[in-house]
């Protein structure tokens, strides 16, 4: 399980990663969407950053969460702020505080932000969004959850990986990508890229 301390290195291991990863988001982004979603996940992460730096001593590791979701979305905004603000928020608001994150904590924040994500957008699976590789993620975390955290999160890095791929299959139903037809089949979803992003910072930070 992870404390509190730990909860806050990861999340912001993972903004360092989802940083870093800047131009290939806005590159994967180029080919069927407007080429900003780099941008928009960079900007959103390194405000959650500035927020979570002056966390340290923080004892409730909800509370983490719920802040950087939370500077996500207002600092995103449009509807992408929403969905990947929600990915960290919604699973962690009106959580009793708790010092500790136990995979079965992970595992059932994941999918009310899961569940929240796709209440708000609409988005079901198969239709070449972030969804595609979150919803595989999230049942990989419920099936693993009893394995313990490092073995969940590589089940669950896997599974939004293979979720990920998919996405090159698929018409979009959403964004920009929609109005593409057949012409974005063999294009990946950027929003599905950064879901991936993130179950690999959390396997490699907790590895
Ligand atoms: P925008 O589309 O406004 O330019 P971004 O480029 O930051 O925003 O994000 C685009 C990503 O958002 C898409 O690749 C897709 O994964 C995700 N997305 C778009 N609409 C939805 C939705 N309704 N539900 C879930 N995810 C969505
Ligand atoms: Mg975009
Ligand atoms: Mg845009």
């Amino acid at each position: 399980e992870l404390n509190a301390e730990d909860t806050r290195n990861m999340l912001l291991y993972i903004a360092d990663k989802i940083i870093a990863n800047k131009p290939y988001l806005t590159e994967v982004d180029s080919a069927i969407g407007d080429g900003d979603h780099g941008i928009g996940m960079a900007g959103g992460m390194q405000k959650a950053k500035k927020k979570l730096l002056k966390m340290q001593g923080e004892e409730n590791a909800y509370h983490l969460f719920e802040t950087a979701g939370q500077a996500m979305l207002m600092s995103m905004g449009g509807a992408s702020g929403v969905i990947f603000g929600s990915l960290y928020l919604a699973g962690a608001k009106g959580m009793d505080p708790k010092g500790t994150i136990t995979a079965e904590d992970l595992a059932r924040m994941e999918k009310k932000s899961l569940d929240a994500i796709q209440e708000r957008g609409g988005a079901q699976v198969g239709d070449k969004t972030m969804v595609d590789a979150l919803a595989p993620a999230v049942d990989a975390l419920e099936a693993n959850s009893g394995k313990g955290l490092l073995e969940m999160l590589k089940a669950a890095e896997e599974a939004a990986r293979c979720g990920m791929e998919d996405t090159k299959k698929y018409v979009a139903k959403f964004g920009r990508a929609k109005s593409l037809l057949e012409r974005a089949i063999g294009h990946q979803d950027a929003g599905a890229t950064s879901v991936y992003l993130i179950f690999q910072g959390m396997r490699e930070f907790v590895e």
